[in-house]
């Protein structure tokens, strides 16, 4: 339960954090709410030389609609996004994921930023992320820049963050009229990691049929999944129920789960394409659909 020693920093700013992963380049890590980080350090599954704290660096923690998007900054606590109005109402998918992350205790500490920068198939925001089509800002020695949330996961625990970028911002494009989200999840007890969990994200034409749908996956696969061949099949549909099952039916099919205590492939599997039917009932309710 002891980590092996490191020297921990505590910049002020984010230039400061950027320099100081740069000079320790490859070993050195961005703590931000510490509770993936710091179990696996103290567990010795995995050794820094650096922490890069970037707890003290005012300005990170907000929740905004600007320009077009709903913009979350890379510290916003999960409790702060719990508890926003804005995200209840107009985001529901994202009260959804964060309200079944561990618990309370946690969700104090956690940050948004973090779940995505840890890169864990099993962690929620990701799959409610990639149905939303949002991007992050990635902060570096040459500026800022953007990611999309689907090119963002590049393999189990990695992703498209260079050693010496800070992710600073989330963006997710504005609600639009007759959009509605929704992240189910399938867990053994209240406060574990994912079986398999599914969100969907809906946008409705005024005639009631799909014009946009997005769908993640969460623990079926070595990264988070995009659901590409599901969304699609939505577009142009009534959202009646062969349609929904037929998508349903779809994203089980770009999974891709390994066998642990949590399940067989074969359950997982089942359980993506049912949790995936539900996200999606409960993305249209939302919508106004039905
Ligand atoms: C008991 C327990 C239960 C949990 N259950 C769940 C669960 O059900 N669902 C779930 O999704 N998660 C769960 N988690 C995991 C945890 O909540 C998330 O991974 C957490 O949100 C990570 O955020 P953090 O700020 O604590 O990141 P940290 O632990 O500080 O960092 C995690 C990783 O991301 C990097 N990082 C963090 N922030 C940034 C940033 N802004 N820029 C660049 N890199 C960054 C760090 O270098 C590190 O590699 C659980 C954790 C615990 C302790």
């Amino acid at each position: 339960m002891i980590p092996s020693e490191f020297d921990y920093h505590s910049p002020k700013t984010i230039p400061e954090a950027v320099a100081l992963l740069e000079r320790y380049r490859g070993e050195a890590k961005v703590l931000s709410g510490g509770q993936s980080l710091l179990p696996l350090l103290k567990l010795r599954l995995g050794q820094v030389s650096h922490l890069v704290d970037i707890g003290r660096i005012p300005g990170l923690e907000y929740i905004k609609e600007e320009g077009g998007f709903l913009k979350i900054g890379g510290r916003t606590r999960e409790s702060t996004l719990e508890r926003s109005d804005l995200i209840r109402t107009r985001y529901p998918i994202l009260a959804d994921a964060s309200a079944v992350i561990a618990d309370p205790l946690v969700r104090n500490l956690a940050t948004v930023g973090g779940n995505l920068a840890h890169g864990d198939p099993a962690n929620d925001h990701p799959a409610a992320m990639l149905a939303l089509g949002a991007q992050v800002v990635a902060t570096g020695p040459k500026g800022a820049r953007t990611i999309p949330v689907d090119r963002f996961f590049t393999g189990l625990f990695t992703t498209a963050l260079a050693p010496e970028e800070i992710l600073t911002e989330i963006q997710v494009p504005v609600a639009p009229p007759r959009s509605g989200g929704a992240y189910v999840k399938l867990e053994r007890k209240v406060g574990d990691f994912a079986t398999a969990a599914a969100g969907a994200h809906i946008v409705l034409r005024a005639d009631g049929t799909i014009d946009r749908a997005g769908i993640g996956l969460t623990a079926v696969g070595p990264t988070p999944i995009k659901a590409t061949e599901a969304g699609g099949y939505l577009e142009g549909k009534k959202p009646d129920e062969a349609a929904l099952a037929e998508a349903s039916r779809l994203a089980a099919r770009a999974t891709s789960p390994t066998a642990d205590r949590r399940g067989s492939v074969e359950y997982k599997r089942e359980m993506a394409r049912v949790l995936a039917g539900r996200a999606l009932r409960r993305a249209i309710q939302r919508a106004g659909g039905r």
